[in-house]
């Protein structure tokens, strides 16, 4: 049986992982089958994470801090959790490839995941002209024309990126103002490829093979019209990945998981959790990264408490 098990391989999770790796908890990091990373993979430049003063690539930060982790002797498995038990001192963690790994805590970093507009074409046109992910489909659309929706930082730093490739990019926004940091706004307004929509929602994507235009209302009379695009970008923020413990854990109003104060401690003794999956706010990968250290400092104090409580003849666990 392992000491520790993390689940999700993002800042959060990865940082859990080098300070559980150093005090020799040797965990065991299930890193996804796919969105191994979490969301720096899609991201490109990152120019607020401390200790890079020129930016760094997101996928190279993210390899970095895997290095980190596994020169301490975090395991990584590339595999998805598929069932959680985390009833008991004993936690049980079911994979993909149908392997099951058990522990006396788990850490829970599975970050969040891209909203959706909720719109029938918006699946439909999904990887054929709708998509989640500038830095991963920018390139297939040079000297087209391309929409954003959203009015934070991701649609600034998504529409920003897709001028590179793009003729024009429009930024479709719900409202006049939008909610992005000053800094990613005035580089979106001084770019002339680039033109915003205001107050419209898209409410419909049209097109049969691909995408070929959207339908926009307005949110202010109500009125609709068609705008002609090749690609729409959906980049309206991410709800906390939760699903395998949504019957198990405490859940705040806002989605995320309920932990203790300033703690990582969740309803569920030695389960703790970190990153956006708790983060309603801030959601940074340096949030997220003090989180997953927050993290394994409450795991390797429970399983110190937990050591002294069987040592002492007691079998429950800790706090
Ligand atoms: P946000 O939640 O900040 O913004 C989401 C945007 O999408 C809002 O403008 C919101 O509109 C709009 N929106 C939400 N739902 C819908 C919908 N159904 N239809 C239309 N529009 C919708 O998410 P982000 O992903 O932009 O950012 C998340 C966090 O990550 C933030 O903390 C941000 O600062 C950070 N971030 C930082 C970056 C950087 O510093 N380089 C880059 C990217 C993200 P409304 O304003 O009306 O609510």
């Amino acid at each position: 049986m392992r000491q520790v098990i993390i689940i999700g391989s993002g800042p959060a999770g990865y940082t859990a992982a080098i300070y559980a790796a150093r005090a020799n908890l040797e965990p065991l990091v299930v890193a996804s089958s796919v969105e191994a990373g979490g969301e720096l993979m899609n991201t490109t430049e990152v120019e607020n994470f401390p200790g890079f003063p020129e930016g760094i690539q997101g996928p190279e930060l993210m390899e970095k801090m895997q290095k980190q982790a596994e020169r301490f002797g975090a395991e990584v498995l590339y595999d998805d959790v598929v069932e959680l038990d985390v009833e008991g001192p004993v936690k049980r963690v079911v994979l993909g490839s149908g392997a099951t790994h058990e522990a006396s805590s788990i850490i829970f970093a599975t970050g969040s995941a891209y909203r959706k507009l909720g719109l029938e074409g918006e699946d439909r046109l999904s990887g054929h002209g709708v998509s989640w992910c500038a830095t991963c489909d920018g390139f297939f659309f040079r000297d087209r024309v391309i929409a954003v929706v959203g009015g934070g930082d991701s649609a600034m730093e998504e529409a920003t990126f897709l001028t590179k490739f793009a003729s024009k990019v429009y930024i479709i926004h719900r409202k006049d103002t939008l909610r992005a940091s000053k800094i990613m706004q005035e580089r979106a307004f001084a770019n002339d490829k680039i033109e915003f929509v205001w107050n419209s929602e898209v409410a419909d994507v049209l097109g049969e093979a691909a995408v070929t235009g959207v339908t926009l209302r307005s949110t202010v009379d109500g009125s609709t019209r068609d705008l002609a695009i090749d690609g729409l970008f959906v980049a309206i923020g991410n709800d906390p990945r939760t699903h395998l413990v949504h019957d198990k854990l405490e859940l705040t109003p806002e989605g995320t998981i309920r932990v203790d104060g300033r703690s990582s401690r969740t309803s569920a003794p030695g389960v703790f959790a970190a990153g956006d999956v708790i983060d309603p706010t801030y959601r940074q990968a340096a949030t997220a990264a003090a989180s997953g250290t927050v993290a394994a400092l409450d795991a390797e104090h429970y399983l110190a408490a937990l050591a002294q409580l069987t040592d002492a003849g007691g079998g429950q666990a800790a706090a």
